[in-house]
């Protein structure tokens, strides 16, 4: 968000009713642990171009507050963790005989529970570091 230094937090209110479309009267601005009042400016308040303002929603009912960063600089994207549900499925092949196979190495320095990650050549333990090498012509 580009405000500048005299940019009152009404205005700070009002870009992100534009951008979020949260009402302004839902908002509640707050800068280092105060409220910060509409017709004070950012400036006076102590906020600078890479200060991070945090923007509340007033919720009636006493439900969960969730709080919004609002950034006056662009925000970096960060890396995300994909979530796999049931990703231990993965780990295992049941067959039509009803036999669990496992399709993962287990690392032997960490025991069981404790599977080696695959790689086109080689399985790598992340826990202790572990890394086996294949030799050609040997399958994973
Ligand atoms: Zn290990």
């Amino acid at each position: 968000m580009n405000l500048g230094a005299d940019a009152l937090v009404a205005d700070v209110k009002a870009a992100i009713a534009a951008r979020q479309g949260v009402d302004v009267a839902e908002q509640c601005v707050l800068f280092g642990g105060r409220q910060l009042e509409d017709d004070a400016s950012l400036s006076a308040c102590g906020v600078s171009d890479d200060s991070q303002l945090y923007v509340s929603l007033r919720l009636l009912g006493g439900g969960k507050k969730r709080k919004k960063k609002t950034y006056t600089t662009p925000k970096k994207q960060k890396h995300k963790h994909k979530k796999v549900q049931l990703r231990v499925l993965k780990l295992y092949k049941v067959d039509d005989s009803g036999k669990v196979q496992r399709l993962r190495k287990v690392c032997p320095t960490c025991g069981p529970g404790i599977f080696m990650a695959t790689h086109f050549n080689r399985v790598y333990c992340g826990k202790c570091h572990l890394t086996y090498v294949y030799e050609e012509g040997q399958s994973a």
